[in-house]
């Protein structure tokens, strides 16, 4: 009984189109924004559930008054609650905006004065690791705090059907960057391995299609950013010292050049996370192992 709300996810997710809804379950949809780039994928991904009490709102996304109106468009009942998982401009600034309009409740942990970060959020309640929002006789979101990608982080667990809202803690199709300081590699890491002790059926991310195979995810991204370490490591212990530029050269051959900016945030996080361990060591901008 407790997979029924799982058991009627699609196997095979429909391919997000931008601003048109997608009817998950029968109680839960998805509204992509248009806002498709380098760090978004095809978009940021809303999603509304519909409860006894009015319907929830999970990642408004950013300021888009196009999406902002399909979100209200698409409540068949007012949206009493707005959760967000994290600050990033793409996926809180529609909070208050929202708010404004539809009086509905802003949940979630705001975000850290540093740039990059969406000060306009500001939650009417800060939600704790482990506290169950109760959406009606039946549901039930969990927040679990997952640090890694934002320090804010968090994920919400419908219960009992096991649909895990992710944000950009787990997205489809790609991976996320880990930007130090908010970002963090060792946290991302913890964060991941502790969802391998939930009971999951379908990861619901803030970019991309449904996830189905949860566990097969979280293994297969944990892997991914530990064999990124290993050639980290690989690189430290072959050369002599090297600024991050150079590293990121050696490290990321499977990425486009174009893409060394960003992976070399990630870079840093790792670099970070192995100083903090004792196996980097830093001087001046330069790493040895
Ligand atoms: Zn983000």
């Amino acid at each position: 009984m407790s997979h029924e709300f799982g058991k009627h996810m699609p196997a095979a997710d429909l391919p997000i189109r931008p601003g048109e809804p997608v009817r998950l379950s029968g109680r839960l949809w998805r509204l992509t924004c248009g806002n498709a780039g380098v760090m978004t994928g095809p978009g940021t991904n809303s999603y509304l559930i519909d409860a006894a009490d009015g319907w929830t709102l999970i990642d408004p996304g950013p300021m888009d008054a196009g999406h902002l109106q399909g979100l209200r468009a698409l409540a068949a009942a007012p949206i009493r609650r707005i959760l967000v998982t994290h600050t990033h401009p793409d996926h809180s600034p529609g909070a208050a905006a929202l708010r404004q309009r539809t009086g509905a409740m802003l949940l979630g942990r705001p975000g850290a004065r540093a740039p990059g970060q969406d000060t306009t959020f500001i939650p009417d309640r800060e939600l704790a690791d482990g506290e169950r929002i109760r959406l009606g006789p039946d549901m039930t979101l969990r927040v679990i705090h997952t640090p890694g990608h934002a320090s804010n982080h968090l994920c919400y667990l419908l219960e009992p059907q096991r649909v895990l809202f992710t944000g950009d803690h787990i997205i489809q199709g790609s991976t996320v960057v880990i930007d130090p300081p908010d970002g963090d590699m060792a946290h991302y890491l913890t964060s991941l391995e502790r969802l391998l002790g939930e009971n999951l059926d379908a990861l619901a991310p803030g970019h991309g299609t449904l996830i189905t195979r949860p566990y097969d995810a979280l293994r297969a991204l944990i892997a991914h950013r530990l064999r990124r370490e290993a050639r980290v490591l690989a690189a430290l212990r072959a050369g002599l010292s090297a600024d991050l530029t150079a590293l990121v050269a050696q490290v990321y051959v499977d990425v486009p050049p174009a893409l060394h900016p960003l992976a070399a945030r990630s870079l840093l996080a790792h670099l970070l996370k192995l100083q903090a361990e004792g196996r980097a060591h830093s001087h001046q901008g330069y790493w040895s192992g």
